[in-house]
């Protein structure tokens, strides 16, 4: 018997440059798991190694103005000149079929989340150490050097929202990292206050 017909909303957050991206694509690759990443929108540029629709949605800063007018989205946030949006359609249509449906964000837009579902769970990536990810976003290339440092500004500012979260994953080896978010999403999927309505109405029936 399933006690839990709605699925779980998972908030995934870290600094900039933590590998947030590489640990979700590691978690999806796990066995046995309903979980569905929902795809983002943004108005920034793609890096030659992005699919549409994979990825993100690309669209221009118009259309995104214009579908944030209409209440199309359950969070916005700008992040380094770009606007970044989660579309509200697809997180209930997977919600109401039962999956769990994994949000990537950063923290503004995981704040507006947390207060329009309160029940759903957050979880803030944290690198080994400060030094590792000011490497990694230098190396990553894509970006211009001031587009860099104002990641790392970002970065610095995001280290110290870790308490805004249920739950801190340090992702000292990306494996380690996924293991550990499966965990919290099995446990929290389990917890009772999930379950009880459902509970007491099996265990009342005849
Ligand atoms: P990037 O440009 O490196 O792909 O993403 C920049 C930041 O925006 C990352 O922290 C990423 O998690 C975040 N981000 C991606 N999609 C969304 C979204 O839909 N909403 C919010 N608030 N942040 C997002």
């Amino acid at each position: 018997m399933k006690l839990n017909d709605r699925g779980l909303l998972v908030v995934i957050s870290g600094p900039s440059g933590v590998g947030k991206g590489t640990v979700r694509r590691a978690l999806f690759n796990m066995p046995n798991h309903n979980l569905v990443y929902s795809v983002s929108m943004t108005t920034r540029e793609k890096r030659p190694n992005e699919i549409e629709g994979v990825d993100y949605y690309f669209v221009s800063k118009e259309t995104f103005l214009e579908r944030k007018q209409n209440g199309k989205f359950l969070e916005t946030a700008e992040f380094v000149g770009n606007y970044y949006g989660t579309p509200l359609d697809k997180v209930n249509e997977q919600l109401d079929l039962g999956n769990e449906v994994v949000l990537e964000i950063e923290v503004d837009g995981a704040q507006q989340v947390k207060k329009k579902v309160p029940d759903c769970v957050m979880i803030f990536i944290v690198p080994p150490g400060k030094k590792a990810l000011y490497d990694r976003l230098k190396r990553r290339g894509t970006e211009s050097e001031p587009i860099i440092a104002e990641r790392i500004a970002k970065a610095n500012r995001e280290f110290k929202l870790a308490h805004l979260y249920d739950y801190i994953v340090v992702n000292d080896e990306v494996h380690n990292a996924a293991d550990r978010i499966m965990a919290i999403i099995r446990a929290e999927h389990a917890k009772t206050e999930r379950s009880i309505h459902k509970y007491m109405e099996m265990i009342e029936e005849n």
